[in-house]
C-alpha cells in the first residue's frame, strides 16, 4: 500500500495514476519519463505505507456500542474510515488503543 502525503489517502500502488511525461528529444528521439500520481488529488508525494492496527470502541446513532479492529494511521484516520462505513448511523469514538 502507498499513502499520498498531500491528501492523506491510502490506496494500492496499482491504483496510482501513471502518466508518460514528455522530456524533450534526445538525439532526435522523443523521450518520456513515467510518473506516478495520486488518483484522488494528482499529488506526487507518494510514500510506502504500512497501516497500524488499532482497536476502536465506538457508538452509533441508534445507541448501540461496538468495537472493531481497524487499520489506521491515527485516530482521525480511524474515525474517517468508520464514518464512511456507518454513514448516517455514525455516533462517535468512545475509546481506542494501538496494538
Ligand atoms: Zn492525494
Amino acid at each position: 500500500m502507498v499513502k499520498c502525503e498531500d491528501c492523506g489517502r491510502v490506496f494500492e500502488a496499482a491504483e496510482l495514476k501513471e502518466v508518460q511525461e514528455y522530456r524533450g528529444e534526445y538525439w532526435g528521439i522523443p523521450s518520456f519519463e513515467t510518473m506516478y500520481y495520486c488518483p484522488f488529488c494528482d499529488g506526487e508525494a507518494i510514500s510506502d505505507y504500512k497501516p497500524k492496527e488499532m482497536w476502536v470502541s465506538f457508538y452509533l446513532q441508534d445507541g448501540t456500542q461496538n468495537g472493531q479492529t481497524i487499520e489506521a494511521d491515527s485516530i482521525e484516520d480511524a474515525e474517517r474510515l468508520l464514518r464512511d462505513e456507518y454513514g448516517k448511523n455514525w455516533g462517535g469514538i468512545a475509546d481506542w488503543d494501538f496494538y
